[in-house]
């Protein structure tokens, strides 16, 4: 039980704990409570709390209410509730940046249960990862690549045959998601993001191998 003073200091209520975590960075954290006030009854408290990580510092929402035996408030709600952010292989991100912001976007809805419109961010995404690993592979194509469909671009300039299987698989699905009539029927989101994680593993496998060999010649 801790005593909190609120109201501006005019009164002082027992709550039962502070939030045990951080509703934006989503780590374990003791937060610094910095007042409250009573709801529209004296029967739940809302208090205002920040993040002590220096790189988070934002503020939250504690909502108590009151089981009305021993005169605690006892939490519910931490707000606002944000969803926890994609984990991407820093690999990929590093080769296309835009791969890596459309995917937790669309994570972001699969979270918020649209999943007809992740679907669609998912094939997004996949298309710039595809194209930027190929600028990677062949700069001095990249206007070509840009341009083109990301079917051909996956045939003309994708010579791993791993990610090219992967990433053509991947094509299809997320096609799908875009149109009207589904081809593959017994298929759908959570299979293409599989899809997505192979082909991101792929790649990653790819660079990591790459550095090493460089670095150990
Ligand atoms: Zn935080």
């Amino acid at each position: 039980m801790i005593r909190v003073v609120i109201e501006g200091g005019k009164e002082s209520v027992q709550i039962n704990a502070f939030p045990d975590y951080c509703p934006f960075c989503h780590v374990g954290i003791t937060p610094d409570f910095v007042t409250g006030l009573f709801g529209s009854t004296k029967a739940s408290v809302e208090a205002l709390f920040t993040c002590p990580k220096v790189s988070c510092k934002k503020m939250f929402i504690g909502t108590y209410s009151h089981n009305g035996m021993n005169g605690c408030y006892y939490l519910g709600l931490v707000s606002p509730s944000t969803l926890k952010p994609a984990a991407i292989a820093d690999e990929a991100a590093e080769i296309s940046p835009q791969f890596a912001e459309i995917f937790s976007q669309a994570s972001q809805a699969e979270g918020y249960g649209l999943g007809a419109v992740a679907g669609v961010g998912y094939r997004k995404s996949l298309e710039y990862l595809i194209k930027d690993y190929c600028v990677a592979q062949h700069p001095d194509k990249d206007d070509d690549i840009k341009k083109q469909p990301i079917g051909q671009v996956i045939d003309r300039f994708v010579s791993n045959e791993n990610i090219k299987q992967c990433a053509k698989r991947a094509v299809w699905l997320g096609n799908d998601e875009t149109h009207y009539v589904r081809k593959w029927v017994d298929k759908d989101v959570k299979d293409l993001k599989l899809l997505i994680h192979i082909t991101v593993s792929w790649i990653q496998q790819e660079v990591i191998t790459k550095k090493l060999l460089e670095d150990m010649q």
